[in-house]
């Protein structure tokens, strides 16, 4: 089998993500902030996995928590209200 050759991966320049909340002390994860949460769910309503949001395990677990405490208590849709077609 003749050898075909590969095509080169990732030329481009990969930014390291990095933690938004271990680089900002201020910015704290609460359910009640709900602004803050917002910027980590889909508009569908998903919590963004960590490998896109670029969170430590840490904070995304916290993250994760806040964000179903949230939902729970109404301040954060499951699903949005008027579903994006
Ligand atoms: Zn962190």
């Amino acid at each position: 089998m003749p050898a075909v050759p590969r095509r080169k991966r990732k030329q481009f320049f990969v930014r390291r993500k990095v933690c938004r909340f271990c680089v900002d002390a201020k910015l704290l994860i609460d359910y009640k902030d709900v602004t803050t949460l917002r910027q980590f769910i889909t508009e569908r309503g998903k919590i963004i996995p960590r490998r896109i949001s670029g969170n430590c395990a840490r904070h995304q677990r916290s993250l994760t928590r806040a964000i179903k405490q949230a939902r729970l208590l109404a301040l954060m849709p499951y699903v949005p209200s008027p579903p994006p077609a």
